[in-house]
């Protein structure tokens, strides 16, 4: 999957507004929150011994090659708006991407608050979808699900950053950028952002779900998919730093950034889900569909993730698997490590492709990673790759020479 290579030219703050198909949408432009500290970091590293390891979970990213669609289609008389396929950036493009779709069902001839709407699908892109609809007024929005827990809006790790965008969508680019200033906005208590929950008066009540973060990275190609927000201003173009792990004395030299939305993915699922739950707008239905033929509506949002090849017989959606380690018993950081390998030292290591690790404060503390591509339903995840990721950061937080009792059993 190709990557933007975006020419980060500059800083160019001063924007009020963003516009996405036509809409004006009034979040406030986010200005950095934070100011770049010291080049010296002294952090305290996660607990990694086997008594602060807890679960091993496969789980798979809802990929698309081409990347995401959200687009309109009629399919046997009824009208389907797609928005699926945002592989590993769903969350950092949902409450754009909902947005998008929306406006398009808006531009509808005869459309009005009590026309019927289903929404399909009850992760992150479908809640929002039909979160998207409430706060527009509609009256009449269906949730058909088949599940709503275990899905890959919970196993996200719950960066804002825009990864897996093809080159040339400027719509998605624009999805993204707003979804940034989204969560920015309902970080610093906004109401215009906090409208969404129908929050409007205890909007501080969603703050918590956002908070802003370093993101620690070996290469400044790690940082790809922060290109808009740095371009506007948000966040600062990556900087050498330096970082000590208290008593462990581990001491790497790394690019960091300051100021990346983190999002606390479980929490503001389950928020957002509650909204929804109790909104009289909303009805909600547990089905697995084989067909939009049998949706009561005319009008269809497809939010379904990776099951979307089936649904929309699309043979370009496509799973990219990953494996990650919950951690236990300890409080979670103010930062996130990524070590990706380069080429070279993957080959001289005698790594695949897909391998990397990250930490991120999601929980009590996760570990990740890895992404392995076209995985399908009877793919069968490697255990050992819990062992190399264990592993690999346990070497980064804690030194290679230091001496470990024994291994996760992940079997
Ligand atoms: C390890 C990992 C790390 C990630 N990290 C990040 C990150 O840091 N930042 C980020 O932005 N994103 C991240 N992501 C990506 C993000 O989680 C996904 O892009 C996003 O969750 C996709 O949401 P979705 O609503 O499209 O799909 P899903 O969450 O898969 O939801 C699909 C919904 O459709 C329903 N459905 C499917 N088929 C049918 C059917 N036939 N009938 C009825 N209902 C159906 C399902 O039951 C479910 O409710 C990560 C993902 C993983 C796995």
């Amino acid at each position: 999957m190709s990557r933007i290579n975006a020419v980060i030219f500059g800083i160019v703050g001063g924007a009020t507004l963003s516009t996405i198909a036509g809409w004006k949408i009034h979040y406030p432009v986010p200005v950095p929150p934070i100011e770049y500290s010291p080049d010296v970091r002294y952090l305290d590293p996660p607990q990694l011994s086997d008594d602060h390891v807890g679960q091993c979970i496969p789980c798979v990213r809802p990929g698309r090659s081409g990347g995401v669609r959200m687009d309109r289609e009629e399919v046997g008389g009824k009208v389907v708006y797609h928005n699926y396929g945002h592989a590993g950036s769903g969350w950092s493009m949902a409450p754009g991407s909902s947005l998008h779709t929306v406006s398009l069902f808006e531009s509808e001839p005869g459309v009005c608050s009590s026309t019927p709407v289903t929404v399909v699908g009850a992760g992150v892109v479908g809640l929002f979808t039909a979160a998207r609809l409430v706060a527009r007024g509609y009256r009449d929005v269906r949730i058909m699900y088949e599940s709503d827990h275990d899905l890959a809006s919970h196993k996200a790790g719950g960066l804002i950053s825009l990864q897996y965008i093809t080159e040339g969508q400027q719509d998605l680019r624009e999805a993204g950028t707003s979804s940034f200033a989204f969560f920015s906005g309902l970080r610093r208590g906004e109401v215009s952002a906090g409208q969404l929950f129908g929050l409007d008066s205890r909007c501080g009540a969603v703050s918590s779900l956002c908070k802003a973060v370093s993101f620690f990275a070996m290469t400044p190609q790690a940082f790809e998919g922060f290109e808009e927000y740095m371009a506007k201003g948000w966040i600062r173009p990556p900087q050498k730093v330096t970082l000590q792990f208290g008593a462990t004395g581990a001491r790497h030299i790394l690019y960091g950034i300051d100021g990346a939305m983190f999002v606390h993915v479980y929490e503001f699922y389950e928020r957002l889900s509650a909204m929804l739950r109790t909104s009289p707008s909303v009805t909600w239905e547990n089905t697995t569909l084989d067909t939009f033929a049998t949706v009561p509506t005319c009008y269809i949002f497809n939010c379904t993730g990776v099951r979307a090849r089936e649904l929309a017989g699309d043979a370009a959606v496509s799973g990219m698997g990953g494996h990650l380690l919950t951690l236990q018993d300890q409080t979670p950081k103010d930062y996130i490590v990524y070590l990706g390998l380069t080429k070279e030292e993957k080959k001289m290591l005698g790594r695949s492709p897909h391998q990397f690790m990250y930490y991120f404060p999601k929980g009590e503390g996760l570990l990740g990673g890895t992404l392995v591509d076209g995985v399908t339903e009877d793919y069968v995840f490697e255990s050992t790759e819990f062992d190399r990721i264990l592993k690999d950061a346990r070497d980064f937080f804690y030194g290679k020479d230091k001496k470990w009792e024994k291994k996760i059993n992940c079997d």
